[in-house]
């Protein structure tokens, strides 16, 4: 049964809850509960901007003008778990921490070198989330989603051009999301997943209202001589935070918005922060490195602003 725009139902002037918790609001804002009210949401607006869990996320403080769609409803939020092959599908909208602790508890592995890592299953595809232990792209094995004509398409992973930080489907509204995991002990899938978290929250300021990493690990095309053996690795991606930590920027403030000091490519935001503050944080930061160590830092964070100047980057809406 097919959906009119006109039965959707559609908040004005609503807040797009977003980590940093800071930013402006949406001028409309729509909840699918299913695939029909997806597709209808394009006769709304078709360029209309995904929310996740907004924790990669900076909404200028001026808001969008146009509409955003949040997945994390009932009806997106579905997952079917057949144990012996080691399959799990799920919505868009699934809380990535939820569906790595449902997978460890019934004794499935790979999701939890992820732990830590705040998303929808949607956004982390998505974004190719990751870190030390592994990415998204490791353990997708389909991914269905739909174009802004409303056709649904389905990938295997072999079609999916997963790369850094960043899956080149970001054109597309991911609605369903297919992993092939590997059956093993829970004891053992926990214990890696206490690793893994514990790795972030000794390196990681987890407790501060942040979108974690900003920038996105460079990779070094000459070598840096002051910065030791990560600087001689040329033709690898080095840390962003070590570049912006070594150009002295820990600490650095525009307002209520600072690099952190336990971890460089983090802006943390203060309850008075604006989104203003961190998008100048960001600018000061890339020109301290470029200056420091000719190296530019590409944002990994996405913006949402109608102001100019502030273009998606990587195709991210
Ligand atoms: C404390 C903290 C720690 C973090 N640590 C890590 C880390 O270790 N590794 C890492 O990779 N990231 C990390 N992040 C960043 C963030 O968790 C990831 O980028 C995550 O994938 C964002 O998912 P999201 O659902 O919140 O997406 P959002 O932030 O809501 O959106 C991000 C982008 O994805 C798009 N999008 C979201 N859902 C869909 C969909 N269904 N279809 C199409 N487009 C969609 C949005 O439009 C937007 O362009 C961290 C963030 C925080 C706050």
């Amino acid at each position: 049964m097919s959906i009119k725009a006109t039965q959707l139902h559609i908040e004005h002037h609503a807040p797009i809850p977003t980590w940093f918790h800071i930013g402006g609001k949406a001028a409309k804002l729509a909840k699918p509960e299913s695939e029909e009210e997806l597709i209808a949401c394009l006769e709304v607006d078709d360029e209309f901007k995904v929310l996740g869990d907004g924790a990669n996320l900076l909404v200028d403080d001026s808001g969008v003008g146009g509409l955003v769609v949040s997945l994390q409803t009932d009806g997106f939020r579905k997952v079917l778990i057949d144990e012996t092959a080691g399959l799990v599908t799920v919505n868009a909208g699934v809380a990535l921490p939820s569906l790595i602790n449902r997978c460890v508890k019934q004794g499935l592995g790979g999701l939890e070198v992820l732990a830590g890592i705040p998303a929808t299953v949607g956004g982390a595809v998505i974004m190719n989330a990751g870190g030390a232990f592994g990415a998204m792209s490791d353990v997708v094995k389909m991914v269905s989603a739909i174009d802004r004509a409303g056709r649904v398409h389905t990938f295997e992973r072999s079609q999916i051009d997963f790369g850094y930080r960043q899956s080149h489907l970001n054109h597309l509204i991911v609605i369903e999301v297919m992993f092939e995991l590997t059956p093993s002990d829970p004891g053992e899938i926990k214990e890696s997943l206490n690793r893994c978290m514990a790795y972030k929250t000794n390196s990681q300021p987890m407790s501060q209202k942040s979108a974690g990493c900003v920038f996105k690990n460079p990779v070094l095309t000459q070598a840096i001589g002051s910065i030791g053996e990560a600087g001689e690795r040329v033709g690898e991606r080095i840390g962003a935070g070590l570049l912006i930590d070594r150009a002295g920027c820990k600490g650095m403030r525009v307002g209520g918005a600072m690099v952190s000091d336990v971890h460089a490519n983090f802006i943390t935001t203060t309850k008075d922060a604006k989104a203003r503050d961190v998008i100048a944080l960001i600018a000061q930061v890339q020109t301290s490195v470029l200056d420091r160590f000719g190296v530019k830092l590409d944002r990994e964070l996405v913006i949402w602003s109608d102001e100019p100047g502030q273009e998606p980057i990587g195709g991210q809406r």
